[in-house]
């Protein structure tokens, strides 16, 4: 076991690749919270950590609202004591030309994909220090590095991510709290699900390895990250994206 008896939050994790994560990092030991803004999926996710043997609590929380942010790992500290491994991996987008973005698309991503794992992190970052002792694994983008049109604003926000994860990791190294990104490229869930078939294909073209990620592929780079096998990477991000961006 990787992480026997470890702490760890993974956010947005009702579905799709922080549900992966959540059942890897258990499935290595780790007790889980799960966090999202739907009950229904945390919940369940919740219930299927617990299958695995683990303890799991679900706290509703988006990621955008500080106080949400701040209560979810004080309920941590409250279930389990500490706080081990913190998951920024909630994240949306809004597409569409940068020339008719509206204010409101910008901004939502923004405090989600980046705020919110400011704000996660901060919160976190207390008891981990008390610790002395911590791992934070944010959860970018391969479009966070190359760009993408029709994603100002999510390319943007996952730039943005990086580039906190660096300071992050700077800031709190000599508490030996590691802080590292993960960049999936094209992973197979809701978020690609709605693109149409040539779009797809074409995606598919540019991918060395020949398929789509699957959420797995993005949850074993994490688990990596978040053990002790990783204890002298920080500041690192990881590409997870079948060889499409060799940046
Ligand atoms: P997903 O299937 O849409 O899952 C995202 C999860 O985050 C959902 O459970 C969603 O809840 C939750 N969420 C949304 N807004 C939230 C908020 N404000 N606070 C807390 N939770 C919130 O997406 P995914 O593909 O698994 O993406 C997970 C992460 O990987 C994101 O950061 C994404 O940017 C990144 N990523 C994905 C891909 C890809 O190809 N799929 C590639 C690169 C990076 P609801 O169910 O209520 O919406």
């Amino acid at each position: 076991m990787l992480l026997q008896d470890r702490i760890a939050v993974v956010t947005g994790s009702g579905q799709g690749i922080g549900r992966a994560i959540a059942l890897k990092l258990a499935s290595e030991g780790a007790h889980v919270m799960i966090s999202d803004v739907m009950r229904e999926t945390g919940e369940a996710t919740a219930k299927d950590v617990e299958a695995l043997g683990r303890k799991s609590v679900f706290v509703p929380c988006d990621v955008a609202n500080s106080e949400e942010a701040k209560n979810l790992i004080e309920e941590t500290v409250k279930a389990f004591g500490r706080v081990d491994i913190l998951v920024n991996n909630a994240g949306i987008t809004r597409d569409g030309l940068a020339m008719r973005m509206s204010d409101a698309d910008w901004d939502l991503v923004l405090a989600i994909n980046l705020k919110g794992p400011f704000n996660c992190s901060r919160a976190a970052m207390r008891p981990m220090m008390k610790q002395r002792s911590g791992r934070i694994i944010n959860i970018a983008s391969v479009v966070g590095v190359i760009g993408n049109a029709g994603q100002a604003n999510y390319s943007a926000s996952k730039g943005g991510l990086i580039s906190l994860t660096k300071t992050l990791a700077r800031e709190l190294a000599s508490r030996q709290i590691t802080v590292n990104a993960v960049a999936p490229g094209f992973i197979r869930t809701r978020m690609t699900d709605v693109l149409d078939e040539k779009v797809k294909e074409a995606l598919m073209a540019q991918i060395p390895l020949g398929r789509l990620g699957e959420a797995d592929d993005v949850a074993n780079a994490v688990l990596f990250l978040a053990s002790d096998l990783a204890a002298y990477l920080t500041g690192q991000v990881i590409h997870v994206n079948g060889g499409m961006a060799m940046p």
